[in-house]
This record gives C-alpha cells, sequence and structure tokens, in this order.
C-alpha cells in the first residue's frame, strides 16, 4: 500500500509547512482539518493543508499523532487566503494559518488535551437498526461497540485500537443500520429572519447612483472591488448598509470592517439595529469563551454578517458575498507584528478568492487606493457633498508664530479660546486635536542640552501626570522625574513641548466652567473607558473632548460645530515619506468632525507652517489635489505607491553581531538585484535601540515580487527554512521609521 503523506502548517514561527505520514490507524485528514503532530520535543496542533508530494522524503518522517477534525473545519477560499498571506508577506505558514482557525484561547501550540472539544467536527455514528444482519467479525465488533457506547460515539474513540471498524461502520451505514454525521453540521444554520422594517433614511441622489453600481454587481455575482470616495459626512454608512442588505436578500453573509471597534460605537449599534440576530461584533474585549462561541455562530451560519477590525477579515463568514472596509486608509488597518499583513489589502484578496465584492470606503483614500482607482483595478464611486445644509466647515488657519510674538497663550491662541467661549455659551461641543499625549515631550537640562532618555530605548522619554512621571511610549518603562540632569548632573532642567495632558488642564484655566474631557492612549487603558467618553460626549455631559489622533475616526456627532487643532504641524516634521499625507488625512478628517447635522462647522487650525500644502488642501477639504501634489514626489522619489516597499529590519542585543547580518543581508541582495530593485542600508534604523535591542535596516524599494524572491533566498541561504532569528521582515511596510 502506498504511503500516505500529508503536509502540515504548524503554528510556530517557522518558514514552512512539513510533510508527516498517516498512519494505518488514521484517516486521511483533508486540507482545512487540523491534527495533532510531533514537533521537536512539543506536540503541536497544526493545520492539515492536504497530500504531500512523495518526492524528497526524508527517511525519519514522523507521523501525525490524531486528527482532531474529521471533516475540514475551514473552507478553501480561507485556505487559500491563508496560503496567499504566507506567500506575499514572506510569513511563517503556521501563523497564518492560525489567523483561521478558531480561536485558540489557551497557550501556543497546545496539545491535543487542551483543544476544546466545542472546536471539533467529530464524524459520529448513531444505531440505527441492531437487528440488520453484520457480515464479518468488524462489523460485528462494531455494532457492539456502539451499542456499548449507549448507541451513539465519536467514529474516532470506536476505531481507536482496530482501524478495520471504520471501515465496518461504513458499510453497515450503506446497509441502514447506523448513520454517520458530522456532530457541528446536523446543527441547522439559523433560517434568514425577515429583515425588521426599520426607519430608513430616503437615500441622496448621489448614494442611490453609489448603490446602483454596487447593486449591481452584487447581483451579477463574482469578484468586483469598488473605491468609494466620499468627503466626510457624505453618507458612506448607509452605503455600508444597503450593500450588506442586498447580500443578505442575496443569500450570502458580508464582512464590515472598521479600524477600531470601540471608535464606532454609532456604526456598531446601526449594524445591529438593522440586521438584529445576523450580526456578530468582533471585540477586542471578547473573552475566550465568548470568542469560541462567536467563531462558530458565524461558521453555522447563525451570524452573517461580522462587523470587526482587521483581523475580522479571517471570519468563517459563509457565502461571503460583500466586503465592506471602513476608513481604508487608515494605518490601523496594518498589523504590527508577525504575519504583518495589512486588512485593505487581504480583504480585496479575500473578496476575490470568495467571488465577492469589495468596497473601501474613505473621504482620503490611501495613495495605493487612489492609484489603484487610476489603473483601473478598482471602480470608482463618489459622494461629493455632505448630507447637512450647510456644507462643509469653514476653516480658519491661526499662525502661531504671530500669535506667540504678540505675547498670546502658545497652547490656546486667542481666536481658538474665543471660539471655544462661543460654544460654551451656546451650549454646542467642541474637539480639541493634539496628536501627542503626556504632559510635555521632554524634560531638558539647560547646562548640557540633553533630553532625559529612555535607559532601553534610543528615544526621550514623555512626561506624564504635571511632568512628575518619565515613561518610555516604546518599552513602558516608568520613573520618578529626576532632580538633576543623568549627563552632567546639573540641576537647570526644563520642560519642554506639551502634549493633551497639558492641553486639557490649559482649557480647564481658560474655560472653568467647561466640562471637558480627554480620549488617548492613556485614557483608554481602563476597560470600557472608551465607550463611556464618547457616550458621554454624545448625550451632552461633556462640553469640549482633548484628544490625539483617536478623535478623527469617523465619529458622528451632531451637537460639534468647532474642531481645533492645537497644533496642526506636529506629524509634518517626521523623516518619514508619509508625514504629508499622514497630516492631510489627519486634518481633513478630525476638520470633517464639524457641523455635521443642521449647525454650521467651523475649524481652527494652529501652525507654524501654514502655508504646507497638506494644511492648505486639508482646508479645502479637496483629495484630489493632494493627490496631483504628493504623487508627484512620490513618482520622482520611487516611494509608493510608485514602487512597493520591505523593510527589513535586523534585532540584535549585540551591535556587532546585528551590523554583520544586515551588512551580508544587504550585499546578497545587491547581488541579487541586477537593478531591478534598490537595495538602501544597511544603516541603523530610526529607532537604532529598543528594549536593549539594537535594530538595523536594510530598505528594498521597486517591484514587490522580485524584492520578495531575492529576500527569501538570501535568507534562506544563510538560516535555512526554519527559523530567521531577529529578523523582521515588514513587505508594504507602511513606512522606514
Ligand atoms: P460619512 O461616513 O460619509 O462621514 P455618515 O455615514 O456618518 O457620513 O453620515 C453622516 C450623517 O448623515 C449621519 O448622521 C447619517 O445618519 C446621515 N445620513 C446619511 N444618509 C442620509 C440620508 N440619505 N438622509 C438623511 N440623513 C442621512
Ligand atoms: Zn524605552
Amino acid at each position: 500500500m502506498s504511503e500516505r503523506l500529508v503536509s502540515v502548517a504548524v503554528p510556530l514561527p517557522v518558514q514552512d509547512a512539513f510533510t508527516y505520514r498517516v498512519g494505518v490507524e488514521l484517516p486521511t485528514p483533508a486540507a482545512g482539518c487540523r491534527v495533532l503532530v510531533p514537533f521537536g520535543a512539543q506536540r503541536v496542533v497544526g493545520m492539515c493543508l492536504g497530500p504531500a508530494a512523495a518526492d524528497d522524503v526524508p527517511p525519519k518522517l514522523k507521523s501525525v499523532m490524531e486528527v482532531v477534525d474529521e471533516q475540514p473545519l475551514v473552507a478553501r477560499p480561507l485556505l487559500d487566503l491563508a496560503a496567499w498571506l504566507a506567500e506575499h508577506y514572506l510569513a511563517p505558514p503556521g501563523e497564518c494559518y492560525r489567523l483561521i482557525a478558531p480561536p485558540a484561547g489557551g497557550r501556543r501550540g497546545a496539545a491535543l488535551a487542551d483543544v476544546d472539544a466545542g472546536f471539533r467536527v467529530d464524524r459520529v455514528a448513531r444505531l440505527l437498526d441492531a437487528t440488520v444482519a453484520t457480515r464479518g467479525a468488524a462489523q460485528r465488533e462494531a455494532l457492539a461497540r456502539l451499542e456499548a457506547a449507549g448507541g451513539r460515539a465519536r467514529v474516532a474513540d470506536l476505531a481507536r485500537d482496530r482501524p478495520a471498524i471504520r471501515g465496518a461502520l461504513e458499510a453497515l451505514a450503506t446497509r441502514g443500520a447506523v448513520a454517520l454525521e458530522d456532530e457541528r453540521a446536523v446543527r441547522t444554520p439559523a433560517s434568514l429572519p425577515a429583515l425588521p422594517e426599520r426607519e430608513r433614511p430616503a437615500l441622496t441622489g448621489e448614494q442611490s447612483a453609489a448603490l446602483a453600481a454596487l447593486h449591481s454587481a452584487q447581483d451579477a455575482g463574482g469578484f468586483r472591488p469598488f473605491l468609494l470616495h466620499g468627503v466626510t459626512g457624505s453618507g458612506k454608512t448607509e452605503v455600508y448598509l444597503r450593500g450588506v442588505e442586498r447580500a443578505l436578500e442575496l443569500g450570502r453573509g458580508a464582512l464590515l470592517l472598521v479600524p477600531e471597534i470601540a471608535l464606532t460605537p454609532l456604526l456598531v449599534r446601526a449594524a445591529q439595529a438593522r440586521f438584529g440576530d445576523l450580526v456578530a461584533v468582533q471585540h477586542s474585549e471578547l473573552s475566550a469563551g465568548e470568542r469560541h462561541d462567536q467563531w462558530w455562530r458565524i461558521r453555522e451560519g447563525a451570524a452573517r454578517v461580522v462587523v470587526g477590525a482587521r483581523s475580522a477579515v479571517f471570519a468563517p463568514v459563509r457565502e461571503l458575498g460583500l466586503v465592506v472596509v471602513d476608513e481604508e486608509h487608515e494605518a490601523a488597518y496594518k498589523q504590527e507584528e508577525s504575519p504583518r499583513y495589512h486588512g485593505r489589502d487581504v480583504a480585496v484578496m479575500r473578496a476575490r478568492l470568495e467571488g465577492a465584492v469589495a468596497l473601501l470606503g474613505s473621504a482620503t483614500p490611501a495613495l495605493e487606493s487612489w492609484h489603484n482607482a487610476l489603473l483601473g483595478k478598482y471602480e470608482r464611486l463618489s459622494l461629493r457633498r455632505r448630507i447637512g445644509s450647510f456644507g462643509l466647515p469653514r476653516v480658519e488657519i491661526v499662525d502661531r508664530r504671530e500669535a506667540m510674538r504678540g505675547g498670546d497663550n502658545p497652547i490656546l491662541t486667542m481666536p481658538l479660546r474665543e471660539a471655544l467661549q462661543a460654544r460654551l455659551d451656546r451650549g454646542e461641543q467642541s474637539l480639541l486635536l493634539l496628536n501627542r499625549r503626556g504632559w510635555a515631550t521632554s524634560l531638558l537640562c539647560r547646562e548640557c542640552g540633553e533630553p532625559l532618555g529612555c535607559p532601553r530605548c534610543s528615544v526621550a522619554l514623555t512626561l506624564h501626570e504635571r511632568g512628575a512621571l518619565a515613561r518610555c511610549h516604546y518599552c513602558g518603562h516608568d520613573v520618578r522625574a529626576p532632580d538633576a540632569c543623568a549627563a552632567c548632573k546639573g540641576v537647570y532642567l526644563r520642560l519642554t513641548g506639551f502634549g493633551t495632558e497639558r492641553v486639557t488642564e490649559a482649557v480647564q484655566a481658560a474655560l472653568p466652567k467647561a466640562r471637558v474631557g480627554r480620549l488617548d492612549r492613556d485614557t483608554a487603558q481602563r476597560r470600557g473607558a472608551v465607550a463611556k467618553l464618547l457616550h458621554d460626549f454624545e448625550q451632552g455631559a461633556l462640553d469640549i473632548l482633548v484628544g490625539t489622533q483617536m478623535l478623527a475616526k469617523g465619529h458622528d456627532f451632531p451637537r460639534v460645530t468647532l474642531v481645533g487643532v492645537v497644533d496642526a504641524d506636529v506629524g509634518l516634521g517626521l523623516p518619514d515619506f508619509r508625514a504629508a499625507e499622514r497630516t492631510f488625512e489627519l486634518l481633513t478628517q478630525v476638520a470633517g468632525r464639524a457641523g455635521r447635522a443642521e449647525l454650521a462647522g467651523e475649524v481652527i487650525l494652529q501652525s507654524h507652517r501654514p502655508d504646507h500644502y497638506a494644511l492648505r488642501l486639508a482646508c479645502d477639504q479637496d483629495y484630489e489635489a493632494f493627490w496631483e501634489r504628493e504623487s508627484e514626489f512620490r513618482r520622482t522619489m520611487g516611494w509608493p505607491p510608485f514602487a512597493s516597499l520591505v523593510n527589513v529590519v535586523v534585532r540584535s542585543r549585540d551591535p556587532e553581531a546585528g551590523r554583520r547580518e544586515a551588512g551580508a543581508l544587504a550585499e546578497a541582495l545587491r547581488v541579487a538585484a541586477q537593478r531591478r530593485f534598490r537595495v538602501l542600508g544597511p544603516g541603523a534604523a530610526p529607532l537604532a535601540r529598543i528594549k536593549d535591542e539594537h535594530r538595523f535596516q536594510v530598505v528594498l524599494r521597486g517591484p514587490r515580487k522580485a524584492m520578495r524572491e531575492a529576500l527569501r533566498s538570501a535568507l534562506v541561504k544563510r538560516h535555512g527554512p526554519v527559523r530567521w532569528p531577529g529578523i523582521v521582515v515588514d513587505v508594504d511596510a507602511l513606512s522606514v521609521l
């Protein structure tokens, strides 16, 4: 008998799938079934990828120990998606397959005993008629065992010590003595309830036009990607919801991805109001048990609409018909740990593999997406007008240099203070953005000029709690602010720069009657804190909300008529090729929070660089003009979207070893490049040290496929296929910082 070999992805950071033998006592696991396998000294639950080729089989091949699922747990499109992920991002396959498997809840590489029985898809035998005549000893034994087990048992249990029982049960099933069932599959999916007839707004002309195109693609079936460019407050959400409705009418499911679920309570509520129990919301605050139940509810078809952040793109929605990516430009869609995927790009690939429609929406599309639309890869839909009667808000730029020369308050200039006061008098609300948290940016020694730095990272510490506490935003290191400079022992220390904590205090001082809240990573730490803040603000329990970019995320507060930006230049100074794009996005988005309903909106930007094009064009909310200007720069310099970017970072406690490794890689890549792509570096990374690890960087720019292949072979040549210690590969890196 020829050997049965299967390929298995193990949930470990190894670069390849591995081949295992399947012993005669086990059924052949299909692709998408989990299997328990030995790996080194461990036992791990891996994902079977299907039969393995019989050539090149090492002599000492290990065997599968147990087949966990007798029926595939994961459908073909998701298996293909995981394979694509591993290939595209040069990521360990096991880590990619883990994303599509049911949530483990337990430890890494848990053994079978730790696998929750609820995760299994079991083949179960049920006794129908014990009087049917049996043929042969195995059949007799099979019936006897089944009776002894009370008339119902897992096939795997019945056949454990006697593989022939398996075939005997099959034969008995054809003769009506037993029934064989997939335990999970026997539960019938909830049938589609009639959609609740909730009040829905009458569509605007622009919404109708966009939906006509979307619906016709949905009706036709098959993959079609759309980019919905709609100015802030133009009613994109309604387009998403009607798209989901149509998917359900067509008997298909839908995915609705948002950058951060806690920041989009209104969208979640709208989806729940309209689709009721058909909605599953993937919160990061779900417990392991809830997560597990939800996964099964989705897989069984009881939940047909999934709303969640980037990892929801892997939810096992059946018959997926529509994938929506809201605020598709958001950096939050990029996962910054392995596998380093971009949720938007994965969403489009998933739609392709499922034969579904993809809908990416934004007021400020990523330049990559706009470029794809211009190339004809995405179809463009536009909403050019705001819903409310006042149109887009009026924007004024206050030159902070002049204000400060005139002795004005450096945090809140006179025009901003007056505007805030006017809102307070009228019972309206304001948002105040500063994209920098903490009290002060650094503690500077006046004698030697050195800022207080982190002992483990090459960055300055940020001051919190009125300057009493110094904290590293990279490693979390915390110290009481010292009285003397660590470098020169000087005692004249000065706080420089300011963050959201300080702004909150300044607002309180200037407007003692105002009720002020703060929204940033620090106040969001506590469970449920974000929901409470947003709720309080929505209910009018707060007048002013101060915060970081978390304020800019798609909120729809009808009583906000003023948006102030304390320092519009925060992101412009970064040595990042996306600095202008990020600034334009942030300012356009936050400005878009003002005047969204029946009250006119006003925006005040305080800036040292009032003439910068990112600011000017954000004032006009003119995305296309920004694209013209920015794409020129990107094209000339060879940055995305006109080239792909791969960032390779070598991390090492030993700086010499790190430098050597980065040097050798760069060398090998230069040889392989043959002018097809550019190799920059090696050099120290802009963050040269984090948590005592030194970081060296090699940046590749050019066509993705050639770079990826060269990098893969360089890494395999140096380290073999198993582990690449300390080497971070970021394909389609968002930045090289
Ligand atoms: P966007 O996501 O494009 O910024 P939203 O989807 O939040 O905008 O819509 C802005 C506001 O307009 C919301 O309060 C929404 O309820 C409302 N709205 C959307 N479509 C309509 C419509 N057709 N008629 C009336 N109001 C609408
Ligand atoms: Zn640190």
